[in-house]
């Protein structure tokens, strides 16, 4: 990494920092809470849904509601054991459809193997759906319909353009096409007028592709996979990949993307940790807001 630079600030300009990003915006969200409380008369709340005992679903549970709380909204969480039917799931889904206090609800994913998560995420009001999951909200994301867009590629979406400014003409490789990270993050560039390529496990000539890219989005879930010497010289490089692994005998947290080999290549670059993972809560709390306001009939407060 030869060619870091530290601006008078301390800090590395290419490295597109997330975490900082994230804490601006929820900042903002807790103005905005303040502003609705006191001249609409209402908080937004959310719902989080955890069933069963996974360790990593207990912890995002834990710091959803703690951010959840720390913007001045309302947190409901329900917690259920992991031999709920899916019956008893719906139910649940069908009351928090129904209570007004409840703006946005979200069951954390994955869900014990007798429940199908598709039934669960349908089941949601797509007006309260602040995954941004449900078919409907795929298909105003897809139809350019006012619609809530699933946080973690709604988050890398406004790093880019506060990175880059306007979109427009731009060729976007976005690797992988899941529901939740790739489909939709290959939409909304599409949506910024982006020329976008979707690649994925069955492409032909990944490195060729991504040479081609203005900019990279890496959302495969393979660490390290994307290397330097495929980035284009100052591409923008948006890491979305969160892959333990062990090195040198210790647990480490790395991307879907070489970091040291793609850093001196990119114009810039999401680190990870602390470039796409901590956009990703203070997105669900922007959509709650979002469909708080919408509910409720009111202008967004600026
Ligand atoms: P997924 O497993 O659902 O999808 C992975 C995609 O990668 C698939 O579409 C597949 O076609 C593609 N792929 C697999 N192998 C490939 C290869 N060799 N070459 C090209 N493409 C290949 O994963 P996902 O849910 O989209 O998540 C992707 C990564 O993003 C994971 O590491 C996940 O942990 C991370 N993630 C992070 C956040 C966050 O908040 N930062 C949120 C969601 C997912």
């Amino acid at each position: 990494m030869s060619d870091r630079k530290i601006d008078a600030l301390g800090t590395d300009p290419k490295v597109i920092d997330g975490k900082a990003f994230a804490v601006k915006l929820r900042e903002k969200i807790a103005r905005q809470v303040k502003q609705l409380q006191a001249e609409r008369g209402f908080t937004p709340g959310l719902a989080v849904v955890l069933v069963g005992e996974d360790p990593a679903s207990k912890v995002y549970v834990r710091n959803k509601g703690e951010q959840t709380k720390e913007c001045g909204m309302a947190s409901f969480e329900h917690k259920l054991p992991a031999t709920t039917t899916q019956a008893e799931l719906l139910a649940l889904i069908d009351q928090l459809n129904k209570d007004p206090k409840v703006n946005g609800i979200l069951c954390q994913l994955p869900v014990p193997q007798q429940i199908d998560p598709q039934a669960i995420i349908n089941a949601i009001d797509p007006d309260k759906d602040v995954d941004g999951f449900h078919v409907v909200n795929a298909g105003r994301l897809a139809t350019g319909g006012q619609g809530l867009v699933p946080c973690t590629p709604y988050g890398c979406l406004l790093l880019l353009k506060d990175r880059l400014g306007d979109l427009s003409g731009k060729h976007a490789v976005v690797i992988g096409r899941s529901n939740i990270v790739g489909k939709p993050m290959a939409q909304l560039l599409l949506n910024e007028s982006c020329t976008v390529t979707i690649a994925h496990s069955k492409t032909r000539d990944l490195p060729g592709e991504v040479r081609r890219a203005d900019i990279v989005v890496a959302a495969v879930g393979r660490p390290e996979m994307v290397k330097g010497d495929w980035i284009k010289d100052g591409a923008v490089v948006i890491d979305v990949g969160i892959n333990r692994i062990e090195r040198d005998g210790k647990g480490k947290l790395v991307g879907d993307v070489d970091y040291a080999s793609a850093y001196p290549k990119a114009g810039a670059i999401t680190p990870v940790p602390g470039g796409v993972g901590p956009m990703t809560i203070a997105l669900l709390l922007n959509n709650t807001l979002i469909a708080a306001c919408r509910q409720h009939g009111v202008k967004l407060p600026d």
